[in-house]
């Protein structure tokens, strides 16, 4: 799970076109890497979910925006030998999120939009321990939202963010099975 720390980092490494960052893939191994993708985004949606601002992170996240946004024309430009291995058919369902995530950073509000108004969706997964949705990436387990696997396995939890009934990180709903529901009131 992306703490705000690692979030910064992530954004970081983009800006400076850092191995291991969505930008770095795009730029000098031509590759698109959704999972990277997420991972970008992802960082700049926890920093504004958790009110981490600074004019340095604007600066980091307007220039990776960028030159994402310019690695995409030069992908589609006949003259340019950079074209991109895995390029997604519906890219506008990636900008989309990108627009709206960097929006949201620079004018400090929340996304506006609801989840399921994005043309690109997020990979959604329901828990076999408490049966609530989760989304994919969130958690390290494959069929265990972030919460259950932090309880049960020991894995990094979520630092949840409640908004209207689910956590806007890892969209766990606050469900809990009996089982774990008595190893907590057993504590
Ligand atoms: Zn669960
Ligand atoms: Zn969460």
């Amino acid at each position: 799970m992306v703490t705000v720390e690692k979030a910064k980092e992530i954004i970081e490494k983009n800006y400076s076109c850092s191995e291991g960052s969505f930008v770095a893939a795009l730029n000098d191994k031509d590759l698109f890497s959704p999972e990277l993708f997420w991972e970008y985004y992802n960082s700049i949606t926890i920093l504004v979910a958790e009110d981490i601002f600074s004019e340095e992170i604007t600066a980091q996240i307007g220039i990776s925006y960028q030159s994402i946004l310019k690695l995409f024309i030069y992908h589609f430009s006949e003259q340019d030998s950079c074209h991109l291995e895995n390029f997604p058919e519906d890219y506008n369902g990636y900008i989309e999120r990108l627009d709206y995530a960097v929006e949201s950073y620079y004018t400090r509000r929340q996304m506006a939009l609801s989840e399921d108004k994005f043309e690109l969706q997020r990979e959604i997964k329901t828990c076999d321990e408490c049966g609530s949705k989760y989304y994919a990436m969130s958690s390290k387990m494959q069929s265990m939202c972030p919460e259950c696997a932090s309880i049960l396995y020991g894995y990094d939890n979520c630092n949840h963010v409640f908004k209207g009934g689910r956590c806007i990180k890892c969209f766990w709903d606050g469900s809990r099975s009996n089982y774990i529901d008595s190893l907590i009131k057993g504590k």
